[in-house]
């Protein structure tokens, strides 16, 4: 059976060259980089090259790095950090978020509130992305943090994250984004009104359980744990060197490769929904008019339940999913769905396709064959869909 790979928002497979940097520091050169002696500084000097290609990829210096367990930590680390070191003329702070953030910014934000925090969270339209202009009339004199997405990991529509980034500066306010889906895969820059911004290794072509907190030169930051001095007194704990090394060499391959690359992908992705849409009738792209990541899709089928489409799907070798990977199993449809208007009968007919460095036209020409087949065997189980079947305009109406 072919094996195909659709699902690279959820995770990305380790990049050889990421592995093959990684190595020695898995085995032979096992130093603790806090350690004075010869395995210590060259642990420790692995970590600092990491460092400077992290930084590197992001346009910013290497002290503005700060290493992390992952994007949930780096995303937890600028919200709560941000806030409980802020100072307001008031006693209430206010954060304004979106409602489309990934949960590791949603409920950091929800854990403020319990601590008498206020917080808006600016909807999105039907296109999946926020306006400028919602944020700036959410901002009020107690304000102390801006926290929006670079591109969102449900849809891939891409925020206006400069314009959000000048009006946070000309308020005096923090900007915090989570650029874990869009880094490695489009430009992303600390563009000057970015305070604060989250990347995770694994989504990459880095290993698990590592990621990194852009943190710009002079930010109060309070830390999350207490422990030892590393990371400038703001992430203590030993340094995962071997997934420090990992990412730093992941940044360095999105840098060099990231640009041809994602042309590449977004040519892969449109055929895949220019043929969707050709081939599977009611089926229809989810912001797709909005600019987006490259490799990005998420697509209902009306009548059909995601899920039960996911599964027959995995079990003709291709794998994709319902939107978020920490959402699914959980009954409750997308939340980022909802946010742009979409029922809950929609949001349960979608399914998310990522495609990454390794999809071929064959993979996507492999789906298009399955998907047309197992849609249609579907439908015709369905007893939403019989009255629609081939008739579009019933379709619509059964989706009300
Ligand atoms: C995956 C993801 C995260 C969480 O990153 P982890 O490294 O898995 O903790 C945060 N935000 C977005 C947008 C993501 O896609």
């Amino acid at each position: 059976m072919q094996r195909v790979y659709l699902d690279h928002n959820a995770t990305t497979p380790l990049a050889p060259e990421v592995f093959k940097a990684m190595e020695p520091y898995l085995t032979g050169e096992f130093g603790n980089a806090s350690s004075i002696h010869a395995w210590g500084q060259r642990a420790k000097a692995a970590v600092e090259e990491a460092r400077e290609n992290v930084a590197r990829l992001l346009g910013a210096q290497a002290s503005e790095i700060i290493f992390t367990s992952g994007g949930t930590e780096s995303d937890n680390l600028a919200i709560l950090g941000i806030v409980e070191a802020a100072r307001t003329r008031s006693c209430t702070k206010h954060v304004v978020t979106t409602a489309i953030e990934h949960h590791a910014v949603l409920y950091a934000v929800k854990a403020l509130e319990r601590q008498g925090v206020r917080a808006t969270y600016v909807p999105a339209g039907s296109s999946g992305v926020v306006d400028p202009l919602d944020i700036r009339r959410a901002i009020t004199p107690d304000t102390v943090l801006i926290s929006v997405m670079h591109a969102n990991n449900e849809l891939g529509t891409i925020q206006p994250i400069e314009e959000i980034g000048r009006i946070a500066r000309d308020h005096g306010v923090a900007f915090h984004t989570d650029a874990v889906q869009s880094a490695g895969k489009i430009r992303v820059t600390a563009a000057p009104g970015v305070r604060l911004l989250s990347l995770s290794a694994h989504k990459l072509y880095g290993p698990k359980g590592v990621g990194a907190l852009y943190a710009r030169k002079g930010t109060p930051l309070r830390p999350l744990m207490y422990g030892g001095h590393h990371e400038r007194d703001r992430r203590p704990g030993t340094e995962n060197v071997p997934g420090i090394v990992g990412l730093g060499r992941a940044a360095e391959l999105a840098l060099e490769q990231g640009h041809e690359e994602a042309s590449h992908l977004e040519k892969l992705r449109d055929h895949l929904e220019e043929q969707i849409l050709r081939r599977v009738p009611c089926a229809y792209v989810n912001g797709g008019a909005s600019p987006r990541l490259p490799t990005t899709s998420s697509i209902s089928f009306t009548g059909i339940d995601g899920e039960g489409l996911v599964i027959a799907l995995d079990m003709r070798g291709i794998a994709c999913s319902t939107g978020a990977a920490c959402s699914s199993g959980s009954l409750e449809p997308s939340h980022v769905l909802a946010a742009i208007g979409k029922s809950r009968e929609e949001a349960r007919s979608t399914i998310r396709f990522s495609l990454g460095r390794t999809t071929t036209r064959e993979d996507i020409d492999y789906t298009l064959e399955v998907l047309s087949e197992v849609v249609n065997r579907l439908r015709s189980l369905s007893p939403n869909y019989k009255e629609a079947t081939g008739d579009q305009l019933s379709a619509i109406s059964i989706q009300k």
